[in-house]
């Protein structure tokens, strides 16, 4: 075997002496007209996002670029970005683009992405320490609380979505109400089990919260929702006031202030008070309404959100930041540290140096975290937060000028009111079963993606299947929408009478 090339050997004397490696390249020159090559194609990209295709199915032989075996050896930078150009680039899901409106995502910025970008160039890992992105990460986190009206004492955390901060909510939720030591004993110990709840239009995630904490699926409790997807009121006391006899333990109400189906927000002061009341952890799952607290039209839709004891909400929607980043806030902070930290109270950190600062992996599930407060930092910095706020009245001024159009259209059905950005309907023309809807919908949706025009979901609301057009998007003009309209009603049109052709007598 080479010696030099064997991993662990070392140089003995008279050897010669093994020659040291980096990942640095020998010529720092080719790396920089590479990197200024990659941000004028990058700033191009954004700029033309708008006259290329929403989303484009891709050709075998690009799927065959990532079924190349793991690489042994080197190849030339220059070739591999070239290649990610062909091969990567045209082929996005698509939420950068104007017409992007399927499930509920930001559609980034360009500042978001260059904050991304000298993260990793910094390379900092914010799991704590006495730096300048810690305090960063803690100013962003600040932010966030004053964008909803929490209290400064309040503690919180960026953590990589929705999801993430949700299960850093109903874990303190968990922890607090448990009655026992949970951290040390375990959900097994618990006498009384404990029960949460939330509407039946709440998001999965919650259901994977509730299965890692070990409190299991079926320890929430999801509570009928009103004719406008509002979680009903009497259907959850009654739901606490029976678990209670039945010998659980009501633990925590989660709240939605922006179902992800429909956009329907909770009363949320109508929970605060009976979360008083029944003295229950009150969680907000605001990942996509927590926000319009900063929409000076809207803002009054989440009114009371600030009573939360816990919130999750998402700048990865509608601050548009790059993935990955979500914020948890827990009002109490003593108990968000209590449900993560390992590093005990008295083990002070060192009076100076790098250690002179508190450590943040102790809010949280993670260990070493990524640099996510930068990219939200700069386009709060550059915009303004009220610019932020206008942009989300612009959505919902959109969600509501598409409803106007569906309304005005003979074979477009509105299926639920809309309440914010968030749009239900269908094509129905006259003539056509109700049982031929679903698979007449689902084939405009398809097309729509596959010609690339725009992206919607579907979704099914009490029981009637729909498009769901979700507008998170700062790109999106009302032209988009006209268009929309436009290209439903044609392909619909075009379907039927190809059908009707192929199995007409
Ligand atoms: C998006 C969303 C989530 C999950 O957030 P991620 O960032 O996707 O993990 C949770 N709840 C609601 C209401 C959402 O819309």
């Amino acid at each position: 075997m080479d010696k030099k090339n064997s991993a662990g050997s070392h140089s003995i004397p008279g050897d010669q002496p093994r020659l040291e490696e980096t990942l640095d390249p020998d010529d720092w020159s080719g790396l920089r007209a590479l990197s200024h090559q990659t941000v004028d194609d990058a700033v191009d990209y954004l700029r033309d996002v708008r006259i290329r295709p929403v989303w484009q199915s891709m050709p075998a032989d690009v799927k065959a670029l990532f079924e190349q075996p793991l690489p042994r050896s080197a190849s030339p930078v220059e070739g591999i970005y070239h290649a990610l150009v062909e091969n990567l680039l045209p082929y996005p899901l698509g939420n950068v683009h104007p017409r992007f409106w399927a499930w509920f995502m930001g559609a980034s910025n360009f500042t978001g992405a260059l904050g991304d970008f000298l993260a990793a160039v910094q390379g900092s890992n914010l799991g704590g320490g006495n730096h300048a992105a810690a305090l960063m990460d803690q100013q962003v986190v600040n932010w966030c609380k004053e964008m909803i009206g929490f209290p400064v004492s309040a503690s919180g955390t960026l953590v990589s979505g929705g999801s993430m901060a949700n299960l850093i909510g109903l874990n303190v939720a968990r922890n607090i109400k448990a009655g026992i030591d949970v951290r040390e004993h375990g959900v097994a110990a618990m006498t009384r089990p404990l029960r949460f709840y939330g509407s039946e239009q709440i998001h999965s995630c919650h259901r994977k919260a509730m299965e890692a904490l070990g409190m299991g699926n079926r320890a929430l409790r999801r509570i009928p929702t009103d004719a406008e997807l509002r979680i009903d009121l009497t259907a959850l006391r009654a739901a606490i006031a029976e678990d209670r006899a039945a010998g659980f333990q009501p633990a925590c109400v989660i709240a939605t202030a922006g179902t992800v189906n429909t956009g329907a927000i909770d009363d949320l002061t109508a929970l605060a008070d009976l979360a008083t009341e029944e003295r229950l952890w009150l969680h907000v799952d605001g990942c996509i309404g927590a926000l319009i607290a900063i929409a000076p039209e809207n803002a009054y839709r989440v009114a009371g959100i600030e009573r939360a004891d816990s919130i999750a909400l998402d700048p990865h929607k509608w601050l548009h930041a790059p993935f990955e980043v979500g914020c948890a806030l827990v009002r109490d902070a003593a108990a968000h540290r209590g449900a993560f930290a390992v590093t005990p109270e008295y083990l002070k950190a060192t009076p100076r140096g790098m250690a002179a600062a508190p450590w943040l992996f102790d809010y949280g599930l993670q260990n070493s975290r990524g640099f996510r407060a930068l990219k939200v930092w700069m386009a709060l910095k550059e915009h303004g937060v009220e610019k932020f706020g206008r942009l989300i009245d612009q959505n919902i001024a959109q969600g509501h000028y598409l409803t106007d159009l569906i309304e005005a259209e003979p074979r477009l059905e509105l299926v639920v009111p809309t309440n914010i950005n968030i749009v239900c309907f269908r094509y129905r023309p006259k003539g056509v079963e109700e049982d031929a809807l679903k698979a007449l919908n689902l084939e405009i949706m398809l097309r729509l993606q596959e010609a690339g025009i725009a992206a919607l979901s579907d979704t099914t609301v009490h029981g009637v299947h729909c498009l769901r057009v979700a507008i998170c998007n700062h790109r999106t003009r009302r032209e988009d929408l006209d268009l929309l309209v436009q290209e439903i009603v044609q392909l619909g049109h075009q379907i039927l009478s190809t059908s009707r052709g192929a199995t007409g007598p």
